[in-house]
């Protein structure tokens, strides 16, 4: 039987240790970049944000700044060098999605490193690749909290992620490989050769993050295994994850981390971790 997952203890936890480093004396502010409109996932990403500095108190001012969908990317990255240049902002966050004519590179390799909470300017990335991160990308930070949590051993066991983004599949494969787990980064070439199945039946544990609902099918996890589910997708009205979830699955699993109320929940606290962190780097 799955252990429970009481899906307010991390992030509760996460927000009081945060809340206690907070300097006295200074406030720290998160500059967040969105694009005007109504994209759902940043709406909601962005109001969370609004709503954990709120709740940090006088410690923490939110700045949103909205761009125009039509802006030129000469445009955007002199927004993100008035930012690294104020010294007022402490972190920034560009909260996905942007235009095509925004390449992700140019982007996050504009944000000042030192500012970066995202983690994803190729020095931090670098810094990562090397194990000796600075900044662990929100939702990668948030799986592993929840594998500590889980309390699987990673030492040789196998571990199948699905997905292989910049920002969530590549940079978990590195972390967990630096602890010795024998992880399989998996994609849609591996869905479209017919081996998701395989791979995924083979797993200790499996983090999906897709963002297909119900890719992965009850009957695929192993005896006994560990699933994160990252996935953020709409069904039916409803927000679901990409695992199926059925009643035989949580029995047989030992640890399962659900969509709502995962991974999803304790990203912005990382977030806001991070912007601890920046200002701690700033002050070296
Ligand atoms: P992405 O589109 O950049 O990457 C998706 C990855 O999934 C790619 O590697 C792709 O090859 C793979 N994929 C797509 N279809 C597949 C299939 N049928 N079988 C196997 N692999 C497949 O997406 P992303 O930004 O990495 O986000 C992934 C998911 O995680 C989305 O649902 C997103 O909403 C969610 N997300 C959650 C959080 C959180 O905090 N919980 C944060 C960010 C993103």
């Amino acid at each position: 039987m799955a252990k429970s997952l009481d899906l307010n203890y991390l992030p509760d936890k996460l927000k009081q240790k945060i809340k206690a480093n907070l300097p006295v004396a200074e406030r720290l502010t998160l500059a967040s970049v969105k694009l005007k409109g109504d994209d759902y996932s940043s709406k909601m990403y962005t109001l969370q944000q609004a709503k954990l500095s709120q709740d940090l108190g006088s410690g923490v001012d939110y700045r949103p700044i909205l761009l125009n969908e039509n802006a030129s990317l000469v445009e955007v990255l002199t927004e993100i060098e008035k930012l690294n240049k104020d010294r007022t902002i402490t972190g920034i966050v560009f909260n996905k999605p942007f235009p095509k004519a925004w390449p992700d590179e140019e982007i996050f390799s504009a944000i000042c490193p030192d500012k970066d909470i995202e983690g994803m300017n190729p020095i931090n990335l670098g810094k990562l690749f090397l194990g000796k991160p600075v900044f662990i990308p929100p939702t990668v930070a948030s799986v592993l909290e929840f594998i500590d949590y889980s309390k699987i051993e990673l030492y040789g066991r196998r571990v199948t992620i699905v997905g292989a983004s910049n920002i969530i599949g590549k940079p978990l494969s590195l972390l967990l490989a630096d602890k010795f787990a024998s992880v399989s980064i998996t994609h849609i070439g591996t869905f479209e050769a017919g081996d998701l199945e395989a791979y995924v039946k083979e797993a200790d544990l499996v983090i999906s993050a897709a963002g297909v609902a119900g890719l992965i099918k009850a009957d695929w996890i192993k005896k006994g295994a560990v699933v994160i589910d990252v996935g953020i997708n709409q069904r039916d009205g409803k927000t679901v994850g990409d695992v199926e979830i059925t009643d035989s699955l949580t029995k047989k699993v030992s640890f399962i981390s659900p969509v709502p109320g995962g991974v999803g929940k304790l990203t912005t606290m990382f977030l806001f971790h991070n912007l601890l962190t920046a200002y701690r780097v700033q002050k070296k």
